[in-house]
């Protein structure tokens, strides 16, 4: 029996500093620099910490509450605000970002009078919408909007970026970075200027990054998922020589009996107004682990013993065990990139770091 409590995701520092390093280094071969990427850990400053002693010195979340607690941990680092910013929110965003993804020329101009306002400049990268089809301007208004950036005050635009493999779930292939390159060419030529930073996607550009030689105008991406979960997007394949386990769900054991394998009576809806279908298998090892989907969705996890998740409700997640396994012992868990987010948020899972 341990004492320490349940549940809780342990963080192995470690393998992250690893994880981080080795990609900084593979995607520095093809001159690409990596920007880390908090929002999944809600910007844990002991991880952001990690980050920043693994070589990166820009960090970036979605949510401006959490550069802002990054900045108050002492974070050394530059921010960058990834969700575009909204309207009411610019005011804050030049406070505390040092550069933001922008798509909407109201929101710059308003970036803009505030950078004026408190004399400073605010770095803007222009997002191009490559068929994702969530932020970012279509290319055939890049120039305009360039056109009109470059006249606002107190805005300095550095350069331009994309965004795929999101909602789209659309591949960051050689077609679409060819044209983020060309988009870039176009740009500098029109205006007489040079772009410094080219930001051509997520984890999700990995293998376009393997399959590559020439990498064109890119020369940097946004990672999250792959730093902390060692694997690339597209198919969650591990990425060779990083750790895919550097996060551990650990649960415990508060119910361990036989029972039917299939539900008696009437079957009407679940917790989560689903009409469930069990095989009949004759009775199994039933267990039941302290955790439920108020903190992770049962399907974005693992068990790491010889067990399938049965179901869960808001508190309570059923795993049918092949071995038995008494009242109190822990069981491990891989998460995936969902899990981690909803985990990472919730306020009953006690983080630990190894
Ligand atoms: C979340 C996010 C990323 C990081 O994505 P990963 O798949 O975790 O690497 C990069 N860019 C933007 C705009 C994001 O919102």
């Amino acid at each position: 029996m341990t004492t320490i409590t349940t549940p809780r995701i342990e963080i192995n520092l470690g393998k992250i500093a690893h994880n981080a390093k080795s990609l900084k280094e593979l995607y520095a071969s093809k001159g690409i620099d990596v920007i880390g990427v908090t929002k999944v850990v809600c910007a844990a400053p002991n991880i952001a910490d990690v980050l920043v002693k693994s070589g990166i010195s820009i960090l970036a979340d979605s949510r401006l509450a959490n550069i802002r607690k990054m900045r108050q941990a002492g974070t050394q680092a530059q921010f960058l605000l990834l969700r575009i910013p909204s309207l009411s929110q610019a005011e804050s965003v030049v406070k505390y970002a040092d550069m933001s993804l922008n798509s909407e020329l109201s929101v710059i101009k308003r970036l803009s009078k505030f950078a004026m306002e408190m004399m400073t400049t605010h770095k803007v990268i222009l997002m191009v919408d490559l068929g994702d089809l969530r932020e970012g301007v279509m290319p055939v208004d890049v120039e305009h909007t360039v056109k009109e950036i470059l006249e606002l005050q107190g805005i300095e635009m550095i350069g331009l970026g994309t965004n795929l493999a999101c909602l789209g779930g659309i591949k960051p292939d050689a077609e679409k970075m060819t044209k983020l390159s060309a988009i870039t060419g176009d740009i500098e030529a029109k205006f007489g200027l040079t772009l410094g930073l080219i930001s051509g996607g997520n984890s999700a550009n990995y293998s376009w990054f393997n399959s590559t030689e020439d990498v064109g105008r890119i020369n940097n991406l946004r990672l999250g998922e792959s730093i902390f979960l060692g694997c690339e997007p597209l198919y969650r394949r591990p990425i060779p020589g990083l750790f895919t386990d550097a996060f551990t769900l650990v649960t415990e054991v508060i119910e361990s009996k036989t029972k039917p394998s299939a539900p008696q009576g009437d079957v009407c809806q679940d917790a989560f107004g689903n009409t469930p279908e069990f095989a009949d298998i004759g009775n199994i090892h039933r267990i039941i682990v302290g955790i439920g989907e108020q903190d992770v969705a049962a399907k974005a996890i693992k068990p790491r013993v010889n067990a399938e998740i049965i179901g869960a409700s808001s508190d309570h997640l059923l795993l049918h065990s092949h071995n038995y396994i008494e009242v109190g012992k822990e069981i491990e868990f891989d998460i995936n990139y969902s899990a981690l987010l909803r985990l990472s948020i919730s306020p009953y899972v006690k983080k630990v770091y190894i």
